[in-house]
């Protein structure tokens, strides 16, 4: 089989490459390890959500999965308080005072992917082999040859990492990895709380890590607590109502009391960024290529304007696809961005996380002032929201 592209990995930031290649009339390969389980909306919310920003939001409307996202379910949040655990210091967002009607949506992961793979599917340019996975690859001057675990051997110019953190691509093309272990854990679950969220996002800044009370269309919220890791295991082991009391704590009653909570997991939280992004014929995107702190929740909003690059690269393109100034042009713009977030993120992490008085009275006054500077405190939005 010939194909202009092959994308190995068809998640989140994968599918919305090829819907984008697919509707240029590019010829795609998606290969996904997993089908998702059905959507039904009388299911509970999922474990796993993002914090999807207006500039994600517009990749997916672009990319023809928009609809489908909102024909399930997603929470619109109006504004975001951010508060630290050891002062008064705060900052409150606003979406009415930016002329927004919100600051993005919290999303559950599987129906980003169920709404981008539905439009894949009806793309008469794009062939999906789900399940199947890539199993290895070789390449020359012209082409790159991929096989899967199922045998089929399909041919393109080009094949796209899009396989997650652990990205088999990466791993085969020897493509080194910078890794910082962070030594904690994300605790994600969905919790009932006492008082309304008010489609507001809260986060708390606590030595120990932020915890994040993502508001989603039912009442509950969505948690992201981070903690060292050893804290984060035994909070798993809590039985209900003592994990709810800690939780409530936890974020200072802003919500009044935690009074029921939905499964519990947590993942390691590890930063990682690959060095480079592109080999020949080969180009890595979202989590192959890089992943960060989960704080402001931009890790999957990178990797789709990591997709969005790539297919305007290759759109642009006369001739190869696959050449190395087409991925070069790739990587040149999006490396600065992806290497700026996560040191950011880190910068962050360091901050909220210092005890000393100094450190604390800095970053208290620091947000405070910041909430007082419009200008510079909307800029910030804009950015982080991608307008
Ligand atoms: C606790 C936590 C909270 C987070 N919250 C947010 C948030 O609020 N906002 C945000 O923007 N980001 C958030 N993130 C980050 C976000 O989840 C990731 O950045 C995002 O899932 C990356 O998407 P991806 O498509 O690159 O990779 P993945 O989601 O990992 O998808 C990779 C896909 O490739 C498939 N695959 C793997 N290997 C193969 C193979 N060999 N062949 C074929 N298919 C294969 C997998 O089945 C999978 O479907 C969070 C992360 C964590 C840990």
């Amino acid at each position: 089989m010939q194909y202009d592209v092959i994308i190995a990995g068809g998640g989140m930031v994968g599918s919305t490459l090829a819907c984008l290649l697919g509707q240029a009339g590019k010829r795609v390969a998606v290969l996904e390890a997993y089908e998702p389980p059905a959507f039904s909306p009388a299911e509970p919310y999922d474990l796993r959500v993002s914090a999807i920003s207006r500039a994600s939001q517009r990749a997916l409307v672009e990319a023809g999965a928009w609809e489908g996202v909102a024909a399930r379910r997603a929470s619109p949040y109006e504004a975001m308080f951010v508060w630290d655990a050891t002062g008064d210091g705060s900052i409150h967002f606003d979406s009415a005072e930016l002329g927004e009607p919100d600051l993005g949506h919290i999303v559950e992961n599987r129906v980003i992917q169920l709404a981008l793979l539905d439009t894949i599917r009806a793309l008469d340019t794009v062939d999906l082999y789900c399940p199947d996975a890539l199993a290895d690859f070789t390449v020359d001057e012209e082409k790159v040859v991929a096989t899967l675990q199922s045998g089929q051997t399909l041919h393109a110019q080009l094949l796209v990492g899009a396989d997650g953190a652990q990205s088999r691509v990466r791993q085969l093309a020897g493509i080194a990895l910078e890794t910082h272990d962070y030594g904690q854990k994300g605790l994600v679950c969905v919790v009932q709380t006492a008082q309304a969220h008010q489609a507001t996002a809260w986060q708390r800044f606590m030595p120990s890590g932020p915890l994040a009370f993502l508001p989603l269309g039912d009442g509950s919220s969505s948690i992201v607590w981070t903690l060292p890791a050893d804290r984060a295991d035994a909070m798993l082991a809590l039985d209900e109502t003592a994990f709810c009391r800690e939780l409530s704590r936890a974020l200072d009653y802003r919500l009044g009391e935690v009074t029921a909570v939905g499964e519990r997991a947590a993942f390691s939280l590890r930063g990682r960024h690959a060095e480079p992004y592109i080999q020949q014929r080969v180009a890595l995107v979202g989590d192959a290529a890089h992943t960060i702190h989960p704080l402001a929740g931009q890790g999957v909003n990178l990797g789709i304007k990591d997709a969005v690059e790539l297919a305007a690269q290759i759109r642009q393109a006369h001739g190869d696809i696959g050449s190395a100034k087409v991925l070069r042009a790739y990587e040149r713009a999006r490396r600065g961005d992806n290497v700026l977030t996560q040191k950011a993120m880190e910068g962050f992490r360091l901050l909220f996380g210092n005890t000393l008085t100094p450190w604390k009275i800095l970053r208290n006054t620091g947000l405070s002032i910041v909430d007082r500077m419009g200008f510079i405190k909307y800029e910030m939005a804009k950015r982080a929201m991608g307008i």
